[in-house]
């Protein structure tokens, strides 16, 4: 059922390649920038001659349509707008960043959140976390909140419970030996997850984080679609997901714009406590 529901979604996401794994980062450790501006301006040149407003358009339509999909399925956990109900004030912005830690991105992130003065909320992958143990330090050492975004990024209701347990697991003792204390969100990757991961979750008092605003910027869209994507579904939307693993300089230019515009709009941030 679950599957056969979320079946548009899995299509949607799985040509992303937003899976990581050692190979996609160590590639990206050897290539110098992965990203080159030509390529992210490029792919900004593309959108700018034509197909902007369209793909902008289908974008919207894809996450409306999934949101619509997932939310009654998995309605526990944390989407945008049912933490916080603030009518006095707008509702903080949180910036959630997946798929890291990656060093062509994390510590470029590190500094533009320094700058900006904003703290944000990181969800590591576990085999990254095993490749990089200094820049989880660095992430929590600048007062940021690591989220365990399981152990290789695999569709969890694909496995048994006991294979479930230990992608939560296998993270969270990884994420205590640098930091000295477990996480306590999780993000499924995908965002999908079933009743028994939602279980093994509940016994270890994890909360889950699902999704708010999304740009698929795990594709080459360059930072002007990413933020224009972005911008256009804030407010409502607060809960923002960008993807560190895939283009450093697409994510790290496109976070820096989205705090700009958001401040200039009058908003705070916070990340997920
Ligand atoms: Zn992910």
């Amino acid at each position: 059922m679950l599957q056969t529901l979320m079946k548009p979604l899995m299509s949607s996401l799985s040509d992303s390649s937003e899976n990581k794994n050692d190979n996609d980062i160590a590639s990206q450790k050897k290539a110098e920038r992965p990203d080159s501006d030509e390529q992210v301006a490029e792919q900004s040149y593309e959108f700018r001659s034509g197909s902007h407003d369209f793909e902008n358009r289908m974008h919207k339509f894809n996450m409306t349509f999934l949101r619509a999909l997932a939310k009654p399925i998995l309605p526990a956990g944390y989407w945008s707008k049912n933490r916080y109900t603030r009518h006095d004030e707008k509702t903080p912005i949180n910036l959630t960043f997946d798929d890291g830690p990656n060093p062509a991105t994390t510590k470029e992130l590190l500094v533009v959140l320094e700058d900006e003065k904003v703290k944000g909320t990181f969800f590591f992958i576990g085999e990254n976390i095993r490749l990089y143990p200094e820049l989880v330090e660095a992430v929590y050492k600048a007062g940021h909140i690591i989220g365990n975004h399981s152990m290789t990024h695999t569709f969890l209701p694909n496995l048994t419970r006991k294979a479930v347990e230990k992608e939560i697991d296998q993270t969270n003792q990884l994420i205590t030996d640098i930091i000295g204390t477990g996480p306590t969100l999780f993000r499924a990757p995908y965002g999908i997850m079933d009743k028994r991961c939602a279980e093994a979750l509940k016994e270890r008092r994890m909360s889950t984080v699902y999704w708010g605003a999304m740009a698929d910027d795990f594709r080459p869209i360059g930072e002007d679609a990413v933020v224009s994507r972005i911008m256009k579904q804030i407010p409502g939307n607060e809960l923002v997901v960008l993807h560190e693993g895939r283009h450093p300089s697409q994510c790290i230019k496109s976070t820096r714009e989205i705090i700009r515009r958001s401040k200039d709009l009058g908003f705070t941030f916070e990340p997920i406590q």
